[in-house]
C-alpha cells in the first residue's frame, strides 16, 4: 500500500512536551554541553551515503545511521564503510514497518530481521517516529534504546526548499540536539545542500558531532 503524501507528512508531527514526559524511556535529546548528535535514517543508499561520509570527514564529524534492514541486506559494503569510518549504526526496522498497522510481535520481528544485516546495535529509531508504549516497553525489556529526536530537517519534504531545510536545523542548534536527516534518494537534494551548512553552524557554535550510544 502506497503512503499518501499527506499521510506521510502527518506522521512526523512534533511531539508535545506531555508525550515526552509520558515516555521518559525514549531518548529525545542528550544531556551534553559540548556535543550534538547527527542521525541519518532510511539508508544506506548507494552514492548518497558515501557523499555523507565524505562531508562528515571534512568536518571531523561523527554520526549515527539508522539503517533499514532491507537496504543493509542489499548494500552490506555501505554498512561496513559507515562503521569503518567511525560512525554508529542503529536499527530502523527491516522495511520501514508501520507501528500502527502491526502487532507488537510483528513490530519486534521486523527489528530482529533488520538486525541480521546490521552489526550489533541496541539503538532503535521507530519508522515515522510512531511506536506504541507497549513496543517501547518490550524493546526496553530487551535492552534496546529507542532514539527519537528534537531537531528535524524535513529534508524529505519537497515543499521545503534546500535553504529552508538548512535553516530549520540551524536556528535550533543547541548542545545535546539529536538532529534528523535522511540518506535516501527522496531527501538527497535538500539533505546534501543542508548538511554542510548545518556542520558549519555547529562548528561556529564550538560544538562537536558525536555518535549515539545505548548508554546515553
Ligand atoms: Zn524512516
Amino acid at each position: 500500500m502506497a503512503v499518501k503524501p499527506q499521510e506521510e507528512k502527518k506522521m512526523y508531527f512534533r511531539f508535545p512536551k506531555f508525550i515526552r514526559r509520558m515516555m521518559p524511556t525514549m531518548l529525545w535529546k542528550v544531556d551534553s554541553d559540548d556535543s550534538v548528535y547527527l542521525t541519518f535514517d532510511d539508508g544506506p543508499t548507494p552514492k548518497i551515503t558515501e557523499q555523507i561520509l565524505d562531508i562528515l570527514d571534512n568536518y571531523g564529524a561523527k554520526a549515527t545511521f539508522f539503517c533499514l534492514g532491507n537496504n543493509a541486506e542489499l548494500y552490506p559494503e555501505l554498512v561496513e564503510s559507515i562503521v569503518e569510518r567511525g560512525h554508529a549504526i542503529g536499527n530502523h526496522s527491516y522495511n520501514h514497518t508501520r507501528g500502527w498497522l502491526t502487532t507488537t510481535d510483528e513490530y519486534m520481528a521486523s527489528a530482529y530481521r533488520a538486525g541480521q544485516f546490521l552489526p550489533h546495535t541496541r539503538l532503535f529509531r521507530p519508522p515515522y517516529g510512531r511506536i506504541a508504549i507497549r513496543e517501547v516497553r518490550r524493546m526496553r525489556s530487551q535492552g534496546w534504546r529507542v532514539v527519537m529526536w528534537n531537531n528535524i530537517s524535513e529534508d524529505y519534504d519537497h515543499k521545503v526548499s534546500p535553504q529552508r531545510c538548512a535553516q530549520k536545523v540551524t536556528r535550533h542548534i543547541h548542545p545535546g540536539n539529536i538532529i534528523v536527516f535522511h540518506d535516501s534518494v527522496k531527501a538527497s537534494k535538500n539533505m546534501l545542500y543542508a548538511l554542510p551548512k548545518v556542520l558549519e553552524a555547529i562548528k561556529k557554535r564550538g560544538l562537536k558531532c558525536e555518535i549515539i550510544t545505548s548508554e546515553l
